[in-house]
Parts: structure tokens; C-alpha cells; sequence
């Protein structure tokens, strides 16, 4: 359920899940994939899979009791977070906008020359600066 979503803590390498020689789920864990190639870069660190479950059993149900008891904060905050990162987007995106813009207007004079350039029979190449 949580592979390739964990982890280690020191080298922050993925973890990789590893299930014990007998195929008992209890013993299932995942392992810090450093330590597992290059033992002398990491230490064997690891998380059994139930252990991991159950934390994050715990946290979802501590995050829903919180949500169901406060729901105004958290639409608050949540709302908060949502439009600082969709500022951030819209920002970014007409950054991105404003340079394809002008990027056009460029090409848009670059063919008028060379279609000018045509009709005058010069070299189309005297459009491009040395
Ligand atoms: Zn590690």
C-alpha cells in the first residue's frame, strides 16, 4: 500500500518493502534502500508495514476528528492555502504567457521580413543579425 511512498529519515533514499522468509504479513517491513546496496552509507533502517498502517490509521482518524469538530477553521486554512497556491500558479502562468507572447510577436516580424526579403528577391537571410 505504501511502496514507493516511504522514505528514510537519514539518507532519504525510498524505502523498499521487504516481506520475511516465512511470507508472515506481521514481519513485513520496509527497508531503507541505501543500507541495502551501500552498507556503509546508511544504517538499516526500517518500518514493519503494520506498524506504518496503524500510524497512519491514527493520523487520518486524528485529522478527520479534527475536521469534523472544527470544519470552519479547516475550510479556512484550507481555503487560505488553496488560493495562495493557485496565485502562485496564476503568476507563474502569466510569466509563462507574457514570454510566448512575445516570442510570437518576434516570429510574427521575422516572417514579415522574410516575406518582404522574397518580394525584393534579397537573401532571406539578411533577416538574422550576424
Ligand atoms: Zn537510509
Amino acid at each position: 500500500m505504501f511502496s514507493g511512498l516511504t522514505f528514510c529519515a537519514d539518507c532519504e533514499a525510498k524505502m523498499y518493502y521487504c516481506t520475511s522468509v516465512k511470507f508472515e504479513k506481521r514481519r513485513d517491513f520496509f527497508g531503507c534502500s541505501t543500507h541495502r546496496h551501500r552498507k556503509d552509507q546508511c544504517s538499516a533502517h526500517y518500518i514493519r508495514s503494520v506498524v506504518l498502517e496503524d500510524m497512519v490509521l491514527r493520523h487520518m482518524q486524528m485529522v478527520i476528528s479534527y475536521v469534523t469538530t472544527h470544519e470552519a477553521h479547516f475550510r479556512a486554512v484550507m481555503g487560505a492555502r488553496l488560493k495562495l497556491a493557485s496565485d502562485e500558479a496564476i503568476r507563474v502562468n502569466k510569466k509563462k504567457l507574457a514570454k510566448a507572447e512575445k516570442r510570437l510577436h518576434e516570429l510574427d516580424r521575422i516572417f514579415m521580413r522574410l516575406y518582404e526579403d522574397r518580394g525584393t528577391a534579397r537573401s532571406p537571410t539578411s533577416v538574422f543579425p550576424p
